[in-house]
């Protein structure tokens, strides 16, 4: 099984805290599509033996594409590569892009799990983000969601926003818990270098809140998620009815990836590689039937990180009998030593052969991560 991303670096409006590759710039769009397009084609070899199980429009905002738009990017998808009978087909949308005739028409395209970056249903949360959408808009669009026929909803929500409240926080998990959404994102919002939140942060205009309260906010989200149904399957997602994110997990299993678009990253045989983050460049070469790409070939030792970072969040954790086989006998010992000093602090517990982080551990698990990695 193998994974496709498509980056739409196109976005309507500045969220103050964004890093991401995005344009406010929507007149290249068509060209755009177009050189996707050329690329899906041009990287098919890379994929001859795989079949592809999900397809993820991430972004950027990919609601700004039409129900054409898309058509054109999956037809050439469908066109190129061997693809599951089933496959998870995402795309992420922005509310406020979401009628209830928007939702029909991508769903007949082929989409079939709507991932709403919601981040918060306040108003005055949202305003400070500099997000599209209200609080009611975002209600709104799962409802529309679900009532065009999507059963399978995803919603992204952020904790750790200035002018956030323990109870703005309690009041966004209640109204989440009302919902007919079957998967959860939460995120701790960070604070990026080179955003507008860092400038207006620098500025003194807006407080980041205390690392204290943030923290409260999450272990709130843990005790919440249980009692709703939601079940904490890495350390940002939850699921309901074991809905899990096929394409996420996918990521998190090291099963390999083509991205295509401007700034999209890939992943196979121990590679990654990556497309400029420039969408006239991008467009550029890909008229000339050039991928314009950066290419890195991971060490044993990149491998292993990769692999305690991505798997040391998950639910499933670390397998031992995993690290044994694939990596030289000296990582096995310092993992195994390094582990027996974790169970001894309770950050860590044993089930099957496999390692998990505690809830203990949870709320360490960045500086855990960290004191594993092999430098
Ligand atoms: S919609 Fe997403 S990509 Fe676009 S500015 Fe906001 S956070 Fe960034």
């Amino acid at each position: 099984m193998a994974g496709l991303y498509i980056h739409i670096p196109y976005c309507t409006k500045l969220c103050y805290y964004c890093d991401f590759h995005f344009s406010l710039n929507l007149k290249t769009k068509a060209a755009y599509i177009s050189a996707l397009c050329t690329e899906i084609t041009l990287q098919k070899e890379q994929f001859t033996n795989e079949v592809i199980n999900t397809i993820y429009f991430g972004g950027g905002t990919p609601s700004v594409l039409s129900a054409a738009e898309i058509n054109t990017i999956l037809t050439a998808i469908y066109k190129n590569y061997s693809i599951a009978d089933n496959p998870e087909i995402t795309l992420e949308c922005n509310p406020d892009d979401m009628s209830k005739e928007y939702c029909r028409a991508v769903q007949s395209c082929g989409i079939n799990r709507l991932s709403i970056g919601i981040q918060s249903f306040h108003d005055e949360e949202l305003r400070i983000l500099n997000r599209r959408h209200s609080g009611e808009e975002a209600i709104n669009s799962v409802h529309a969601a679900l009532e065009s026929g999507f059963s399978n909803i995803t919603i992204d929500l952020m904790y750790g926003i200035p002018n956030q409240t323990m109870d703005t926080w309690k009041k966004n998990l209640s109204v989440v818990a009302k919902l007919p959404v079957n998967h959860l994102s939460a995120y701790a919002l960070m604070l990026e270098e080179k955003t507008a939140l860092h400038t207006l942060v620098k500025r003194g205009r807006i407080y980041i809140p205390e690392d204290a309260l943030t923290v409260s906010q999450f272990e709130y989200l843990m005790q919440w998620a249980p009692k709703h149904g939601f079940e904490q399957y890495e350390i940002s997602n939850f699921a309901r009815n074991k809905q899990y994110s096929h394409h996420n997990s996918n990521y998190w299993n090291g099963i390999p990836y083509l991205g295509f678009g401007a700034g999209a990253h890939s992943y196979l045989n121990n590679t990654r590689f990556w497309n400029i983050s420039h969408n006239a460049k991008y467009i550029e070469a890909l008229s000339k039937n050039t991928i314009p790409q950066e290419i890195e070939h991971l060490s044993t030792q990149d491998r292993y990180n990769e692999y305690i970072m991505t798997r040391l969040r998950t639910m499933q954790g670390v397998d031992k009998t995993y690290i044994r086989t694939a990596f030289p006998e000296a990582y096995f010992r310092t993992f195994t030593a390094q582990m027996e000093k974790l169970m001894e602090e309770k950050l860590v517990s044993e089930y099957n052969s496999h390692i998990r982080l505690t809830q203990k551990g949870i709320m360490l698990s960045d500086s855990i991560i960290r004191t594993l990695f092999k430098i």
